[in-house]
């Protein structure tokens, strides 16, 4: 297999802290990755550089995949490149309870769930002003029956959602849901937005959704308006297996399914486009605990897992999750988040030991 090469932004506060020690033990995997650290955020603009300098940029797009820990601002700029730039559009979130896991459920057993955010659109266009400033549209509120920039003085965002994100992300979404049943999984598909309220917008999305399906006869397709599914995944996570979202849904309900598992510190993902890829953990950079040397790298390496899996190195991806798996079954040498004494070191290298 030719050399991978893959770029590492570790981010600020305490995620520096998951990603070296995440790293470290990657490499001792001994998989020939060729690890790259970028010059980004305070680390560039303390030698008089822009945050996200142009040879960073460059080895971003020279590797085959990034690694990314997680942005408090100085590194925004290179998350939005990885992004919007390398239009990576399926923000993919596995939820899967094992033992050990510090779920907030009686009985998590058996929840293992992804939710696929759609990663580009949606209210993240970030178009946003000021309600006056929409006058030359004249456009008519529908529930109050006013003209939008008579409402009153304040802010508007603009939310986008086209048929050709939709469809790739869907499309994504199927073709997942068709993997994992031939791995024993239902062969289902649960696709929500609140179209009942947003007819054109989460409207498109569902209906791309049913456009989709006969495509996919093997795999069923269910649709819930979005507080349906909220609540249906708090009380019964058990019965989805993958489900898409818009994008805004998509981030917020993505954090309450990690609550459901055990929490933020336990949280993968991976975002993919169509020739590039990166992954991060779901939680920010926990800056309340920046320091002691005590975050939990498991959203890291469980991003790692996904990583690893992405490159091609399978039987390595699968030899990580079934060590971290061990780690928890064990419940010996845990972070404090999940109940442990252990320290971000200390849980790295008891994988390692059931790596060896
Ligand atoms: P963002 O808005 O960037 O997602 P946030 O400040 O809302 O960030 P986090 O940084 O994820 O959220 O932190 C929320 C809480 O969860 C904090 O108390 C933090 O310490 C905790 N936390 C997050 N990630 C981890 C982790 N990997 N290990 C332990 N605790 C964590």
């Amino acid at each position: 297999m030719t050399v991978k090469k893959v770029t590492v932004v570790a981010g600020e506060d305490a995620a520096p802290e998951a990603m070296e020690s995440s790293v470290e033990l990657l490499d001792k995997m001994g998989l020939g990755i060729e690890w790259i650290w970028p010059l980004v955020g305070n680390e560039a603009t303390a030698r008089g550089l822009p945050p996200f300098p142009e040879e960073a940029r460059a080895q971003i797009d020279a590797a085959d995949a990034t690694f990314f820990g997680a942005t408090s601002g100085p590194t925004v700029p290179v998350l939005f490149y990885l992004r919007w730039g390398k239009e990576t559009y399926a923000n993919v979130r596995p939820t899967r309870w094992i033992p050990g896991f510090r779920s907030s459920l009686a009985k998590p057993q058996g929840i293992d769930l992804v939710i696929i955010r759609e990663n580009l659109e949606d209210a993240y266009v970030l178009i946003e002003g000021e309600v006056a400033d929409l006058a030359p549209l004249n456009l008519t509120s529908l529930t109050t029956q006013k003209k939008a920039h008579e409402l009153g003085e304040g802010k508007f965002a603009v939310k986008i959602i086209t048929r050709k994100r939709s469809e790739e992300v869907l499309r994504f979404g199927f073709d997942l849901a068709r993997r994992r049943k031939a791995e024993g999984f239902p062969g289902k598909i649960t696709v929500s937005a609140k179209w009942n309220m947003l007819f054109q917008t989460d409207g498109l999305f569902v209906t791309v959704a049913r456009e989709l399906s006969p495509e996919y006869p093997d795999i069923s397709l269910e649709t819930l308006i979005v507080d349906d599914f909220a609540h249906r995944l708090v009380s019964n996570p058990h019965s989805f297996d993958v489900v898409v979202l818009p994008n805004l849904y998509g981030d917020i309900l993505s954090d309450a399914a990690a609550g459901l598992a055990g929490g933020l510190g336990l949280a993968a993902s991976g975002c993919y486009g169509r020739d590039y890829a990166y992954f991060e953990s779901v939680h920010g950079t926990a800056p309340d605990i920046a320091g002691k040397g005590i975050i939990n790298p498991t959203a890291s390496l469980l991003s790692a897992v996904l990583m690893l899996d992405y490159l091609g190195y399978s039987q390595a991806s699968k030899s990580l999750r079934e060590a971290i798996e061990t780690v928890y079954r064990e419940g010996r040498k845990l972070t404090p988040d999940q109940g442990g004494k252990s320290s971000t070191r200390e849980f790295c290298a008891a994988v390692w030991g059931k790596l060896k």
